[in-house]
């Protein structure tokens, strides 16, 4: 090999570490200092502020730094029961967040309605938005949720592929463009998802 070759696999193997330094540092910032919206809508909501009290303390996870504002926030904690009238409030909000965003669906009405098992209710957020970790229970215990985020933070770490963020669109974009009222959610694909146990 002549020695302008060996120079370039040189210059391109120092490219290629730099590369992977850089991604695991982005990474590593990116898990650690998540900002959270959360969209609580009933009691899990409740719940959801003894995560962020003292004893649970989620700032130990770096994300304590609270948001309702969806331009500063990337991290969608959807909390309560969605009604089907809320989907579409919840989806604007989403689609506001910034890039790279997540959502974490807490407890069994968010991930599934709940024990709502009634035509104004949304059988689950990921109906309308694209949910990558659903923690159980009614209402979750705060260990539940500090996991989910634990696993959302690993996700985030080892770069887990989102083919149910990457595909999503939104329910209602052709009724946004239209300005006509909002239709019927439709399903989106959520394979592949973090799922705690079972909601
Ligand atoms: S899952 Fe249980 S605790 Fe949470 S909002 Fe529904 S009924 Fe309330």
């Amino acid at each position: 090999m002549s020695t302008q070759g060996t120079q370039s696999v040189d210059d391109l193997s120092r490219s290629f570490a730099l590369t992977t330094k850089l991604d695991a540092i982005v990474a590593w910032g990116r898990r650690n200092s998540l900002w959270p919206l959360p969209y609580g809508t009933a009691c899990c909501g409740i719940e959801l502020m003894s995560v962020m009290g003292p004893k649970y303390d989620l700032a130990r996870f770096g994300a304590e730094v609270v948001r309702f504002s969806p331009r500063q926030a990337d991290l969608l904690l959807v909390a309560g029961t969605i009604t089907e009238k809320m989907a579409p409030i919840l989806v604007r909000i989403y689609e506001q967040m910034l890039e790279p965003k997540y959502v974490l669906s807490m407890g069994a009405c968010a991930s599934s309605g709940g024990f709502y098992r009634a035509y104004h209710v949304l059988q689950g957020c990921n109906q309308v938005i694209p949910v990558d970790v659903f923690v159980p229970g009614c209402p979750p215990t705060p260990e539940a949720v500090l996991d989910g985020v634990m696993t959302l933070q690993k996700m985030i770490k080892d770069g887990t592929p989102r083919p149910w963020r990457e595909n999503w669109k939104s329910p209602y974009a052709q009724s946004n463009a239209d300005s006509s009222l909002a239709p019927s959610p439709i399903n989106v694909s959520n394979t592949g998802s973090q799922q705690i146990g079972r909601p």
